[in-house]
Parts: structure tokens; sequence; C-alpha cells
């Protein structure tokens, strides 16, 4: 079957919703009166979410199943699903029906105008605590003011590619992903939609603190070097800043005959020097970790089985 449109899935310990997120999808790509295939790809959940795709993929041949060995986190999820999709469109949705799946039909509508990428960004969000919001809406603003790359503020990686963004994106090996700055960094003619964020529809968010801050940190470092940099404006101002002191300890020894007392200030200086240099260390190390990643050669995912697809070298001989 040749797919017109891919939708991928990524999915994590979704059982309560993968049903209605299906339905859903379905109900939607059924009015977009083209082939489609729907390839859900299980992030290595511990519940019977596989399972129920597997169950569904039987008797709609719509439906696929990537099914990773462990969890290799989202955005590689997501990379999986661009590998395996065979459309002239790839679509990228959450599992949780926090994208609404109709939004889909306006993407395809621009995408039909000509646009190779249409990222839809969020107006609002619904049913997420103050603190989410708060650090997204933070983190998104620190993003870009410190890369030079034009990264959309306020945008998950809901979004359509056409078929030539996402088989340059597949030449992208890096293995720290940060895919919706890898799309806005290679260029095509983008657009956005805009929607509203709904609630999840049911099950907890599966991006705990840790998650979220790892995400960040992989954001920032893949994007810009300005980390690193603050280490050495911050070693300049100090070492300027402690010559200035220093000459008013010396005038003061040399010209007067008060003496300066107190060793609880050098002891407070001295914790709060150190203090620093392993932050930026730890900068450094932020880094350091990162290329060690990339100079290992290691695959980006490991796929315990397919369902759906009968071989992906039958389909290519045709
Ligand atoms: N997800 C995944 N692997 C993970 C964490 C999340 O595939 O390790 C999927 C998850 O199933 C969902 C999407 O990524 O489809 C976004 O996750 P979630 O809705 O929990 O994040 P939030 O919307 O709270 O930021
Ligand atoms: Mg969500």
């Amino acid at each position: 079957m040749n797919a017109r449109y891919s939708v991928i899935v990524p999915m994590y310990n979704e059982e309560e919703v993968i049903s209605h997120t299906y339905e859903r999808l379905k109900e939607v790509m059924d009015r977009s009166g083209d082939a489609y295939e729907l390839i859900f790809v299980n992030d290595g959940s511990r519940d019977r979410s596989a399972e129920m795709i597997r169950e569904i993929a039987v008797r709609d041949e719509h439906v696929k199943l990537i099914d990773f060995s462990r969890n290799f986190g989202h955005q590689i999820a997501i990379t999986a699903g661009m590998d395996y999709a065979r459309g002239e469109a790839v679509v990228v949705i959450d599992a949780d029906l926090q994208d609404p799946p109709e939004v889909i039909l306006e993407l395809i509508a621009k995408w039909k105008q000509g646009y190779e990428v249409v990222y839809a960004k969020r107006l609002k969000r619904h049913g997420e605590t103050f603190f989410k919001k708060m650090t997204a809406k933070l983190f998104y603003r620190l993003l870009s003011s410190m890369t030079s790359v034009d990264i959309p503020t306020d945008t998950g990686d809901f979004r359509l590619i056409d078929r030539k963004v996402c088989d340059v994106l597949r030449e992208l090996k890096e293995k720290n992903r940060y895919v919706r700055g890898l799309v806005s960094w290679v260029g095509f003619r983008q657009t956005m939609v805009e929607y509203v964020r709904e609630e999840r529809f049911a099950g907890e968010t599966k991006y705990p603190l840790k998650k979220m801050i790892r995400f960040a940190l992989d954001g920032i470092t893949s994007f810009s070097h300005k980390p690193l940099k603050i280490a050495s404006y911050l070693g300049f101002l100090l070492s300027f800043s402690s010559f200035i002191f220093l000459f008013f300890v010396l005038m003061q020894k040399w010209f007067t005959s008060r003496t300066v007392p107190g060793w609880a200030s050098i002891v407070g200086v001295n914790l709060l020097f150190n203090g620093i240099v392993l932050m930026i260390l730890g900068v450094i190390g932020e880094y350091i970790g990162r290329i060690y990643d990339e100079s290992k050669d290691r695959p980006l995912y490991i796929v315990r089985r397919t369902v759906g697809y009968t071989s992906l070298k039958e389909e290519e001989a045709e």
C-alpha cells in the first residue's frame, strides 16, 4: 500500500488513551480522502499499549507498530517513525490527544499550498500545571535568546513535514536529538497553524522533571555554544575585579595604618568561587558527555519487532 500521509505516534505507557487516539486519527484521516498509514512507535511501554495496537493492526491495514526493545525517549521514537514512514507528507502527533487530530487537516491544507514544513503553534495550553507552563515558556525563550537558529517558540513536535524534509532529517545522524530544532535548522518553506492544546485525555504526563531537564539541556547544547562562552566571560569579569580589589588592598597597606581583618570573608569568597568553577566544569561536562555519545557508534534505537509491514524490502522492490 502506498500511503500519501504517514502519521507518527510515539507512545510510552499510553494504554488508557491509545485506542481513543486510534479512533480519532482514523476518523480524521479517512476524511482526508487519501491513502494513509498510522505508525505507532512503542517506546518501551511496560503496559498493554503495544499489544493493543497489535490487535488493531491485525484488522486495520493502515496501522503499523514499531516496537522498541526498551525506552529510548520521545525524540528517538519520532526519529524511528520517520525512518519507517513512506508517505509524501509525514505528520508527528502526541499519543495523548493533547494535540487534536482534527488540526492535521489544516496542516495538510497548508502543505497542499506548497509549504514543506507546517508546524502547529500552541495558542493556549489547557489542563497543564502552572509549573509546566512556566518552565516551558521560560525554556523556549531562553533557547531562542541563545541560538541563531530560528526555532519557533511554544511549538512542540506536532507538525507536518514533506517527504523531502523527512529524507534530509534522516541524514542527520546526531544522537542527542532535539527534533523540533533540527526541523527549523534544515530550512525549507515553513509556515504554521495555531491551535489550542487540549488536556491530556487520560493518564499522566510521561515527562517527569528529570526528563524535562534532559530535554532542555539537549535543546540548548545542540543549538548553542553560549553556555561555554559564559565561562570565559565570567573568568574575565572575575579576574578584572580581583585585580582592582588587590590594587586597593595594597594601597591601604602601603599608605595607611589600617589592617584588614577577617578570615570569614576569605572562606566565603573561596566557597563562592569554587562553586562557580564547579558549575562551569559541569557545563563543560554536559558538552563533553554529548561529544562522547556522538563518538560511540551505537544505533539510535533497537526494534524488537514490527507489525503491519510485510517486509520493507519487498515493498521497495515493488
Ligand atoms: N513519550 C515517549 N517516550 C517517552 C516519553 C513520552 O514516546 O519516554 C511520548 C508520550 O507517549 C506522548 C508524547 O511522547 O505521546 C508526549 O509525552 P507527554 O504527553 O507525556 O508529555 P507532555 O505533553 O506532558 O509534555
Ligand atoms: Mg502530553
